[in-house]
């Protein structure tokens, strides 16, 4: 089986910036308050500046372009599949 590079994971590090649009001039920035702290441990999004004209904002962790149909197809039937199977196990031992 060939196996596919397939990563959904993207660093933003090597994006254009939005403001000058230099591209790999973009740094992850650390969060200045709690809430810029609690956005970042969510894991989805980061922050980053531009060491070229110092632009600061929000960049998402993962490339949407790079999620197929298929695998969001699939993603969809696992998740079913996996509440089906918990709720048949719940039914059967726990609610007794
Ligand atoms: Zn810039």
């Amino acid at each position: 089986m060939k196996t596919q590079n397939f990563s959904l994971y993207k660093d933003s590090v090597f994006d254009k910036c939005p403001e000058c649009k230099t591209v790999g001039t973009l740094r992850r920035s650390r969060g200045r308050n709690f809430f810029e702290n609690m956005i970042k441990n969510s894991g989805f999004l980061n922050y980053y500046r531009c060491r070229e004209c110092g632009w600061r904002g929000l960049r998402s962790n993962f490339s949407l372009k790079k999620l197929s149909w298929k695998m969001v197809f699939y993603y969809i039937i696992m998740i079913i599949l996996t509440a089906y199977i918990v709720k048949f196990i719940v039914v059967r031992f726990v609610m007794k």
